[in-house]
């Protein structure tokens, strides 16, 4: 995901993703940053939010540490967190699926070249 990108979720989303700043200086358990392509930055903005509205109304701990694309849909691993928290995820990495991960339009999950990636027809690769 664009390093501008990732730095505005950690700035809004610290209890759930750690901090990140332009300088380098950072303090988070998320493995490797964002793994996925931009397409998927409203949903994953979304997921963060939720997650940590929740965080803040129950004082739950719960922390990122991988976020990336595989076979297609995203994959969000935490520690922390509780039974509703691990729905929020389940049902952000089944919409993901059919969100094309370039653009964030509607897509389907593709073949290509070996490789199941999601899709739209404008950025299906040939
Ligand atoms: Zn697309």
């Amino acid at each position: 995901m664009s390093p501008e990108i990732e730095i505005e979720l950690h700035t809004k989303y610290p209890k759930v993703l750690g901090y990140i700043n332009e300088e380098g200086t950072y303090k988070t358990r998320l493995w490797g940053g964002f793994q996925c392509g931009d397409g998927w930055h409203q949903l994953i903005d979304t997921l963060c939010a939720s997650i940590q509205a929740r965080a803040e109304a129950t004082g739950l701990e719960v922390h990122a540490t991988q976020i990336k694309e595989k076979f297609g849909s995203l994959r969000f691993y935490f520690q922390g967190g509780d039974d509703h928290i691990s729905g929020m995820i389940d049902l952000a990495e089944e919409l993901l699926s059919k969100i094309c991960e370039i653009c964030g339009k509607p897509g389907q999950k593709k073949t290509v070249q070996g490789w199941l990636i999601t899709r739209c027809d404008a950025h299906t690769p040939t």
